[in-house]
Protein backbone atom coordinates (compact mmCIF):
# COMPACT_ATOMS: atom_id res chain seq x y z
CA UNK A 1 0.00 0.00 0.00
CA UNK A 2 1.17 3.34 -0.73
CA UNK A 3 0.21 6.91 0.42
CA UNK A 4 -0.65 9.21 -1.97
CA UNK A 5 -1.20 12.94 -0.73
CA UNK A 6 -4.12 14.29 -3.44
CA UNK A 7 -4.93 17.97 -4.85
CA UNK A 8 -8.08 17.56 -2.97
CA UNK A 9 -5.81 19.16 -0.01
CA UNK A 10 -7.06 22.40 1.55
CA UNK A 11 -3.76 23.19 3.32
CA UNK A 12 -5.93 22.77 7.09
CA UNK A 13 -2.45 21.21 8.70
CA UNK A 14 -4.52 18.52 10.92
CA UNK A 15 -1.71 16.16 9.25
CA UNK A 16 1.17 17.23 9.91
CA UNK A 17 1.47 16.99 13.49
CA UNK A 18 0.32 12.98 13.26
CA UNK A 19 2.99 11.51 11.00
CA UNK A 20 5.37 9.79 13.59
CA UNK A 21 7.75 10.14 10.82
CA UNK A 22 7.83 13.55 10.75
CA UNK A 23 7.32 12.76 7.02
CA UNK A 24 4.67 15.39 6.00
CA UNK A 25 5.98 19.17 4.35
CA UNK A 26 3.65 21.95 3.77
CA UNK A 27 3.96 23.33 0.15
CA UNK A 28 2.09 26.32 -1.26
CA UNK A 29 -0.38 25.40 0.76
CA UNK A 30 -0.72 21.70 0.27
CA UNK A 31 0.65 18.98 2.27
CA UNK A 32 3.27 16.20 0.57
CA UNK A 33 4.54 13.20 1.95
CA UNK A 34 8.56 12.97 1.57
CA UNK A 35 10.79 9.89 1.03
CA UNK A 36 10.87 9.57 5.10
CA UNK A 37 6.81 8.11 4.74
CA UNK A 38 6.60 4.42 5.29
CA UNK A 39 3.23 3.72 4.41
CA UNK A 40 2.21 3.73 7.81
CA UNK A 41 -1.40 5.17 7.00
CA UNK A 42 -1.55 7.31 10.77
CA UNK A 43 -2.75 10.75 8.44
CA UNK A 44 -5.23 8.88 6.35
CA UNK A 45 -7.94 9.63 8.78
CA UNK A 46 -7.02 12.59 9.76
CA UNK A 47 -7.92 14.38 6.38
CA UNK A 48 -11.16 16.21 6.57
CA UNK A 49 -11.45 16.31 3.04
CA UNK A 50 -10.02 12.91 2.21
CA UNK A 51 -7.26 14.43 0.42
CA UNK A 52 -4.28 11.51 1.80
CA UNK A 53 -5.30 8.20 -0.20
CA UNK A 54 -4.03 4.63 -0.06
CA UNK A 55 -3.27 3.32 -3.21
CA UNK A 56 -2.54 -0.28 -3.99
CA UNK A 57 1.09 -0.68 -5.55
CA UNK A 58 1.49 -2.33 -8.77
CA UNK A 59 2.34 -5.87 -7.46
CA UNK A 60 5.84 -6.63 -9.59
CA UNK A 61 6.74 -9.87 -10.66
CA UNK A 62 10.51 -9.13 -10.98
CA UNK A 63 11.43 -13.10 -11.62
CA UNK A 64 10.56 -15.73 -13.49
CA UNK A 65 9.94 -18.51 -10.86
CA UNK A 66 10.73 -21.50 -12.17
CA UNK A 67 14.57 -20.57 -12.67
CA UNK A 68 14.51 -20.87 -9.26
CA UNK A 69 15.57 -24.32 -7.52
CA UNK A 70 17.50 -25.66 -4.66
CA UNK A 71 17.75 -24.97 -1.27
CA UNK A 72 20.26 -22.91 0.52
CA UNK A 73 22.02 -22.41 3.88
CA UNK A 74 24.49 -20.06 4.59
CA UNK A 75 27.33 -21.62 6.55
CA UNK A 76 28.70 -19.06 8.74
CA UNK A 77 32.17 -19.66 10.14
CA UNK A 78 33.73 -18.53 13.44
CA UNK A 79 37.33 -19.17 13.46
CA UNK A 80 37.31 -20.55 10.66
CA UNK A 81 34.68 -23.10 12.10
CA UNK A 82 31.37 -23.29 11.24
CA UNK A 83 28.66 -21.77 13.83
CA UNK A 84 26.20 -24.58 14.80
CA UNK A 85 22.92 -22.88 13.81
CA UNK A 86 24.76 -23.46 9.88
CA UNK A 87 24.45 -27.02 10.67
CA UNK A 88 21.47 -26.89 12.32
CA UNK A 89 19.84 -25.71 9.38
CA UNK A 90 21.53 -28.15 7.43
CA UNK A 91 19.24 -30.61 8.61
CA UNK A 92 16.24 -27.99 7.91
CA UNK A 93 17.34 -27.61 4.53
CA UNK A 94 18.21 -31.05 3.68
CA UNK A 95 14.53 -31.55 4.71
CA UNK A 96 12.90 -28.56 2.69
CA UNK A 97 15.15 -29.89 -0.26
CA UNK A 98 13.96 -33.68 -0.39
CA UNK A 99 9.70 -32.46 -0.03
CA UNK A 100 10.95 -30.50 -2.89
CA UNK A 101 12.88 -32.55 -4.78
CA UNK A 102 15.53 -30.49 -5.18
CA UNK A 103 19.36 -30.02 -4.00
CA UNK A 104 21.07 -29.02 -0.91
CA UNK A 105 23.65 -26.45 -1.12
CA UNK A 106 26.08 -24.36 1.75
CA UNK A 107 27.10 -21.34 1.16
CA UNK A 108 30.66 -20.87 2.59
CA UNK A 109 32.77 -17.63 2.82
CA UNK A 110 36.09 -17.36 4.18
CA UNK A 111 39.83 -16.35 3.67
CA UNK A 112 41.62 -18.47 1.02
CA UNK A 113 42.38 -21.62 2.16
CA UNK A 114 40.97 -21.28 5.75
CA UNK A 115 37.78 -22.56 4.58
CA UNK A 116 38.25 -26.21 4.09
CA UNK A 117 36.54 -27.43 7.29
CA UNK A 118 33.53 -25.35 6.39
CA UNK A 119 33.26 -27.25 3.53
CA UNK A 120 33.92 -30.74 5.46
CA UNK A 121 31.12 -30.65 7.67
CA UNK A 122 28.77 -29.02 5.17
CA UNK A 123 29.12 -32.10 3.31
CA UNK A 124 28.53 -34.38 6.41
CA UNK A 125 25.85 -32.38 7.60
CA UNK A 126 23.47 -33.25 4.49
CA UNK A 127 24.77 -30.84 1.48
CA UNK A 128 24.87 -31.68 -2.20
CA UNK A 129 26.79 -29.22 -2.75
CA UNK A 130 29.21 -26.42 -1.62
CA UNK A 131 29.57 -22.56 -2.81
CA UNK A 132 33.25 -21.47 -1.77
CA UNK A 133 33.60 -17.81 -1.85
CA UNK A 134 37.42 -17.63 -1.01
CA UNK A 135 40.02 -13.90 -1.06
CA UNK A 136 40.99 -12.00 1.73
CA UNK A 137 37.43 -9.69 2.00
CA UNK A 138 36.27 -12.58 3.63
CA UNK A 139 38.48 -13.43 6.46
CA UNK A 140 36.53 -11.54 8.82
CA UNK A 141 32.95 -10.88 8.47
CA UNK A 142 32.31 -7.23 6.49
CA UNK A 143 29.30 -6.24 5.89
CA UNK A 144 29.56 -5.10 2.65
CA UNK A 145 32.43 -7.82 1.17
CA UNK A 146 29.73 -10.25 2.09
CA UNK A 147 26.46 -8.97 1.13
CA UNK A 148 28.07 -8.65 -2.37
CA UNK A 149 29.46 -11.77 -2.77
CA UNK A 150 26.36 -13.50 -1.74
CA UNK A 151 24.25 -11.51 -3.79
CA UNK A 152 26.38 -12.48 -6.61
CA UNK A 153 25.98 -16.18 -5.48
CA UNK A 154 22.15 -15.84 -6.03
CA UNK A 155 21.80 -13.66 -9.03
CA UNK A 156 24.45 -16.11 -11.12
CA UNK A 157 22.79 -19.60 -9.81
CA UNK A 158 19.47 -18.57 -8.95
CA UNK A 159 18.54 -20.39 -5.31
CA UNK A 160 14.90 -20.95 -4.53
CA UNK A 161 15.33 -21.07 -1.06
CA UNK A 162 18.22 -19.50 1.13
CA UNK A 163 18.24 -19.91 4.79
CA UNK A 164 20.44 -18.29 6.81
CA UNK A 165 21.09 -18.13 10.72
CA UNK A 166 20.06 -15.12 13.00
CA UNK A 167 23.45 -14.27 14.45
CA UNK A 168 24.48 -10.56 15.26
CA UNK A 169 26.25 -11.37 11.60
CA UNK A 170 23.62 -13.59 9.56
CA UNK A 171 21.03 -10.84 11.30
CA UNK A 172 23.19 -8.03 9.20
CA UNK A 173 23.40 -9.86 6.17
CA UNK A 174 19.93 -11.41 5.78
CA UNK A 175 18.33 -8.27 5.48
CA UNK A 176 20.81 -6.50 2.84
CA UNK A 177 21.04 -9.17 0.71
CA UNK A 178 17.39 -9.68 0.04
CA UNK A 179 17.04 -5.69 -0.62
CA UNK A 180 19.56 -6.58 -3.15
CA UNK A 181 18.09 -9.00 -4.91
CA UNK A 182 14.69 -7.64 -4.45
CA UNK A 183 12.82 -10.19 -2.35
CA UNK A 184 11.12 -10.43 1.09
CA UNK A 185 12.69 -11.76 4.06
CA UNK A 186 10.88 -13.38 6.99
CA UNK A 187 13.55 -12.71 9.91
CA UNK A 188 13.83 -14.67 13.39
CA UNK A 189 11.93 -18.06 12.32
CA UNK A 190 10.97 -20.49 14.69
CA UNK A 191 9.54 -23.56 12.83
CA UNK A 192 9.53 -24.03 8.56
CA UNK A 193 7.79 -26.60 6.56
CA UNK A 194 6.23 -27.04 2.97
CA UNK A 195 2.58 -24.95 2.40
CA UNK A 196 0.49 -27.91 1.27
CA UNK A 197 -1.72 -25.74 -1.25
CA UNK A 198 1.35 -24.26 -2.80
CA UNK A 199 4.30 -25.78 -2.46
CA UNK A 200 5.90 -22.67 -0.83
CA UNK A 201 8.30 -22.79 1.86
CA UNK A 202 6.23 -21.50 5.01
CA UNK A 203 7.90 -19.48 7.70
CA UNK A 204 6.82 -19.42 11.16
CA UNK A 205 7.83 -16.74 13.58
CA UNK A 206 6.30 -15.23 16.44
CA UNK A 207 4.53 -11.84 15.95
CA UNK A 208 2.85 -9.28 18.61
CA UNK A 209 5.12 -10.05 21.31
CA UNK A 210 4.68 -13.57 20.99
CA UNK A 211 1.10 -13.82 21.35
CA UNK A 212 0.40 -15.66 17.91
CA UNK A 213 2.90 -17.63 15.61
CA UNK A 214 2.55 -15.88 12.10
CA UNK A 215 2.89 -18.95 8.97
CA UNK A 216 4.58 -16.36 6.55
CA UNK A 217 4.57 -17.25 2.65
CA UNK A 218 6.96 -15.52 -0.13
CA UNK A 219 4.59 -15.97 -3.03
CA UNK A 220 6.40 -13.39 -5.72
CA UNK A 221 9.57 -13.18 -5.31
CA UNK A 222 12.68 -14.98 -5.64
CA UNK A 223 14.62 -16.81 -3.37
CA UNK A 224 12.38 -16.64 -0.83
CA UNK A 225 14.75 -16.27 2.33
CA UNK A 226 14.43 -16.49 6.24
CA UNK A 227 16.64 -16.12 9.44
CA UNK A 228 16.47 -18.83 11.77
CA UNK A 229 17.50 -18.39 15.34
CA UNK A 230 19.92 -21.04 16.47
CA UNK A 231 19.04 -23.76 18.76
CA UNK A 232 15.41 -23.72 17.39
CA UNK A 233 16.36 -27.19 15.31
CA UNK A 234 18.75 -29.97 16.52
CA UNK A 235 21.93 -30.66 14.49
CA UNK A 236 21.29 -33.86 12.72
CA UNK A 237 23.83 -36.75 12.58
CA UNK A 238 26.96 -36.06 10.57
CA UNK A 239 28.39 -38.44 7.92
CA UNK A 240 31.40 -38.12 7.35
CA UNK A 241 31.46 -40.45 4.53
CA UNK A 242 29.26 -38.35 2.31
CA UNK A 243 30.91 -35.52 0.01
CA UNK A 244 29.68 -33.32 -2.99
CA UNK A 245 30.63 -30.53 -5.55
CA UNK A 246 32.75 -27.54 -4.51
CA UNK A 247 32.06 -25.08 -6.64
CA UNK A 248 34.54 -22.26 -6.33
CA UNK A 249 33.91 -18.92 -6.84
CA UNK A 250 36.94 -16.60 -6.59
CA UNK A 251 35.31 -13.55 -4.52
CA UNK A 252 35.51 -10.15 -6.59
CA UNK A 253 35.05 -7.80 -3.53
CA UNK A 254 38.53 -6.18 -2.53
CA UNK A 255 39.46 -4.62 1.04
CA UNK A 256 39.39 -1.64 -0.86
CA UNK A 257 35.37 -1.98 -2.22
CA UNK A 258 34.27 -2.55 1.51
CA UNK A 259 33.02 0.82 3.03
CA UNK A 260 33.02 -1.05 6.47
CA UNK A 261 37.13 -1.53 7.15
CA UNK A 262 38.03 -4.58 9.74
CA UNK A 263 40.14 -2.91 12.20
CA UNK A 264 40.98 -4.71 15.02
CA UNK A 265 38.48 -7.94 16.63
CA UNK A 266 38.12 -7.49 20.33
CA UNK A 267 36.76 -10.26 22.23
CA UNK A 268 34.27 -8.82 24.80
CA UNK A 269 33.35 -12.08 25.47
CA UNK A 270 35.29 -15.25 26.21
CA UNK A 271 33.81 -18.86 26.14
CA UNK A 272 32.30 -18.53 29.24
CA UNK A 273 29.16 -16.63 27.65
CA UNK A 274 28.43 -18.22 24.95
CA UNK A 275 25.30 -18.63 25.60
CA UNK A 276 24.36 -20.21 22.25
CA UNK A 277 26.93 -22.82 21.90
CA UNK A 278 26.98 -23.93 25.87
CA UNK A 279 26.05 -27.37 27.10
CA UNK A 280 25.15 -26.41 30.24
CA UNK A 281 23.49 -22.57 31.68
CA UNK A 282 22.75 -21.78 34.99
CA UNK A 283 20.27 -19.06 35.04
CA UNK A 284 19.18 -16.62 37.41
CA UNK A 285 16.26 -13.76 37.20
CA UNK A 286 15.01 -11.33 39.56
CA UNK A 287 14.49 -13.71 41.80
CA UNK A 288 18.52 -14.07 42.40
CA UNK A 289 17.39 -10.47 44.29
CA UNK A 290 20.76 -8.40 43.71
CA UNK A 291 23.68 -8.38 41.71
CA UNK A 292 26.21 -9.93 43.88
CA UNK A 293 24.09 -13.23 44.47
CA UNK A 294 25.10 -13.74 40.55
CA UNK A 295 28.66 -14.93 41.78
CA UNK A 296 27.04 -18.13 43.67
CA UNK A 297 24.87 -19.20 39.79
CA UNK A 298 28.79 -18.67 38.49
CA UNK A 299 30.01 -20.84 41.54
CA UNK A 300 27.53 -23.76 39.93
CA UNK A 301 28.39 -22.88 36.25
CA UNK A 302 32.28 -23.08 37.12
CA UNK A 303 32.06 -26.80 38.83
CA UNK A 304 29.47 -27.86 35.87
CA UNK A 305 31.65 -26.62 32.94
CA UNK A 306 28.59 -24.45 32.38
CA UNK A 307 27.49 -20.57 31.00
CA UNK A 308 25.94 -18.30 33.12
CA UNK A 309 22.16 -16.52 31.48
CA UNK A 310 19.75 -14.40 32.77
CA UNK A 311 16.17 -13.43 32.98
CA UNK A 312 15.53 -10.00 30.74
CA UNK A 313 14.65 -8.40 34.48
CA UNK A 314 18.14 -9.60 35.76
CA UNK A 315 19.83 -7.64 32.85
CA UNK A 316 17.13 -4.65 33.30
CA UNK A 317 18.36 -4.42 36.66
CA UNK A 318 21.86 -4.24 35.41
CA UNK A 319 23.35 -7.27 37.60
CA UNK A 320 23.76 -8.66 34.37
CA UNK A 321 25.17 -8.05 31.07
CA UNK A 322 22.86 -8.01 27.92
CA UNK A 323 24.75 -10.56 26.10
CA UNK A 324 23.49 -13.30 28.59
CA UNK A 325 19.83 -12.63 28.23
CA UNK A 326 17.95 -15.37 27.33
CA UNK A 327 14.60 -15.23 25.73
CA UNK A 328 12.28 -14.01 23.18
CA UNK A 329 14.51 -10.53 22.79
CA UNK A 330 17.94 -12.08 24.16
CA UNK A 331 19.46 -15.21 23.12
CA UNK A 332 17.71 -18.41 22.07
CA UNK A 333 19.42 -21.25 23.94
CA UNK A 334 19.45 -25.48 23.74
CA UNK A 335 21.90 -26.49 26.45
CA UNK A 336 21.69 -29.76 27.70
CA UNK A 337 21.00 -28.62 31.18
CA UNK A 338 19.29 -25.41 32.16
CA UNK A 339 18.99 -23.87 35.23
CA UNK A 340 16.24 -21.54 36.67
CA UNK A 341 17.08 -20.03 39.49
CA UNK A 342 14.41 -17.21 40.61
CA UNK A 343 12.57 -17.07 37.00
CA UNK A 344 9.03 -17.10 36.82
CA UNK A 345 8.72 -18.45 33.61
CA UNK A 346 7.45 -15.61 31.80
CA UNK A 347 6.11 -16.29 27.62
CA UNK A 348 8.87 -14.21 26.30
CA UNK A 349 11.71 -16.21 28.86
CA UNK A 350 10.36 -19.87 27.37
CA UNK A 351 10.59 -18.66 23.95
CA UNK A 352 14.63 -18.78 24.63
CA UNK A 353 14.75 -21.80 26.50
CA UNK A 354 11.92 -24.33 26.01
CA UNK A 355 13.96 -26.41 23.80
CA UNK A 356 16.28 -27.58 26.27
CA UNK A 357 16.85 -31.05 27.08
CA UNK A 358 16.47 -30.47 30.87
CA UNK A 359 15.54 -27.75 32.87
CA UNK A 360 15.70 -27.83 36.28
CA UNK A 361 14.08 -25.09 38.14
CA UNK A 362 14.68 -23.38 41.68
CA UNK A 363 11.99 -21.07 42.25
CA UNK A 364 9.64 -20.18 46.24
CA UNK A 365 6.82 -19.95 44.44
CA UNK A 366 5.43 -23.44 43.91
CA UNK A 367 3.08 -21.71 41.43
CA UNK A 368 5.34 -20.40 39.40
CA UNK A 369 4.81 -21.05 35.43
CA UNK A 370 8.32 -22.54 34.96
CA UNK A 371 7.45 -25.19 36.56
CA UNK A 372 5.57 -26.13 34.14
CA UNK A 373 8.34 -26.38 31.76
CA UNK A 374 10.75 -27.71 34.41
CA UNK A 375 11.88 -31.40 34.37
CA UNK A 376 12.60 -31.13 37.81
CA UNK A 377 11.49 -28.45 40.39
CA UNK A 378 12.73 -27.18 43.72
CA UNK A 379 10.47 -25.09 45.68
CA UNK A 380 12.94 -23.15 48.00
CA UNK A 381 14.99 -19.63 48.36
CA UNK A 382 17.35 -19.92 45.39
CA UNK A 383 20.32 -18.65 48.08
CA UNK A 384 19.90 -21.34 50.44
CA UNK A 385 20.00 -23.87 47.70
CA UNK A 386 22.73 -22.97 45.80
CA UNK A 387 25.67 -23.34 47.97
CA UNK A 388 24.09 -26.89 48.65
CA UNK A 389 24.04 -27.85 45.02
CA UNK A 390 27.82 -26.10 44.84
CA UNK A 391 28.78 -28.71 47.32
CA UNK A 392 27.47 -31.32 46.07
CA UNK A 393 28.42 -30.79 42.34
CA UNK A 394 31.82 -30.50 43.84
CA UNK A 395 31.41 -33.68 45.94
CA UNK A 396 30.06 -35.65 42.68
CA UNK A 397 33.03 -34.23 40.47
CA UNK A 398 35.26 -35.72 43.12
CA UNK A 399 33.87 -39.07 42.77
P1 LIG B 1 9.91 -12.13 37.74
O1 LIG B 1 8.83 -12.39 36.77
O2 LIG B 1 9.77 -10.98 38.67
O3 LIG B 1 10.09 -13.46 38.59
C1 LIG B 1 10.95 -13.58 39.67
C2 LIG B 1 10.74 -14.99 40.23
O4 LIG B 1 11.68 -15.21 41.25
C3 LIG B 1 9.35 -15.20 40.82
O5 LIG B 1 8.78 -16.37 40.24
C4 LIG B 1 9.61 -15.39 42.32
O6 LIG B 1 8.74 -16.34 42.90
C5 LIG B 1 11.03 -15.91 42.29
N1 LIG B 1 11.79 -15.61 43.50
C6 LIG B 1 11.82 -14.45 44.22
N2 LIG B 1 12.72 -14.56 45.21
C7 LIG B 1 13.24 -15.81 45.15
C8 LIG B 1 14.21 -16.50 45.91
N3 LIG B 1 14.84 -15.95 46.93
N4 LIG B 1 14.49 -17.78 45.56
C9 LIG B 1 13.86 -18.38 44.51
N5 LIG B 1 12.94 -17.76 43.78
C10 LIG B 1 12.65 -16.49 44.08
N6 LIG B 1 12.14 -11.77 29.55
C11 LIG B 1 13.23 -12.56 29.41
O7 LIG B 1 13.63 -13.23 30.37
N7 LIG B 1 13.86 -12.64 28.20
C12 LIG B 1 13.49 -11.96 27.11
O8 LIG B 1 14.11 -12.05 26.06
C13 LIG B 1 12.34 -11.12 27.23
N8 LIG B 1 11.88 -10.44 26.16
C14 LIG B 1 10.74 -9.69 26.28
C15 LIG B 1 10.20 -9.07 25.15
C16 LIG B 1 9.03 -8.34 25.27
C17 LIG B 1 8.48 -7.70 24.02
C18 LIG B 1 8.40 -8.22 26.51
C19 LIG B 1 7.13 -7.44 26.63
C20 LIG B 1 8.92 -8.82 27.64
C21 LIG B 1 10.09 -9.56 27.54
N9 LIG B 1 10.64 -10.20 28.66
C22 LIG B 1 11.70 -11.03 28.49
C23 LIG B 1 10.15 -9.94 30.03
C24 LIG B 1 9.26 -11.02 30.58
O9 LIG B 1 7.92 -10.74 30.23
C25 LIG B 1 9.36 -11.07 32.12
O10 LIG B 1 9.08 -9.79 32.63
C26 LIG B 1 10.74 -11.49 32.63
O11 LIG B 1 11.14 -12.69 32.01
C27 LIG B 1 10.65 -11.69 34.15
O12 LIG B 1 11.92 -12.00 34.62
P2 LIG B 1 12.05 -12.85 35.97
O13 LIG B 1 11.39 -14.17 35.80
O14 LIG B 1 13.50 -12.85 36.35
O15 LIG B 1 11.32 -11.93 37.02
FE1 LIG C 1 3.52 10.02 7.82
FE2 LIG C 1 2.45 7.57 7.92
FE3 LIG C 1 1.17 9.57 6.61
FE4 LIG C 1 3.42 8.53 5.59
S1 LIG C 1 1.48 7.47 5.88
S2 LIG C 1 2.93 10.67 5.76
S3 LIG C 1 4.58 8.06 7.46
S4 LIG C 1 1.59 9.43 8.82
FE1 LIG D 1 -4.21 18.68 3.40
FE2 LIG D 1 -5.71 16.78 4.51
FE3 LIG D 1 -3.25 17.30 5.48
FE4 LIG D 1 -5.27 19.06 5.83
S1 LIG D 1 -5.13 16.98 6.69
S2 LIG D 1 -3.15 19.50 5.18
S3 LIG D 1 -6.37 18.80 3.93
S4 LIG D 1 -3.76 16.48 3.45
Amino acid sequence: MAIRFTDACIGCGACEPICPFAAIEMKDGKAYNTEACTSCGACVDVCPVGAIVREAEEKKTAVNKDDYRHVWVYLELSDGRPRNVGLELLGEGRKLADAMGQQLAAVVLGERGAAEAGVKEAFAYGADKVYLVEGEAYKHYNTDAFTSAFADLIETHKPSVVLIGATNDGRDLAPRIACRVKTGLTADCTDLGIDEATGLVAWTRPAFGGNIMATILCADHRPQMGTVRPNVFKRPAPDYGRSGEVVVVAGKVGPQDARVKFIDLLRVCTASCNLEEAEVIVSGGRGMCNRENFALLEQLAEVLGGTVGASRAAVDAGWQSALQQVGQSGKTVGPKIYFAFGISGAIQHLAGMSSSDVVIAINKDPDAPIFKVADYGVVGDAMEILPIMIEEFKKLKGK
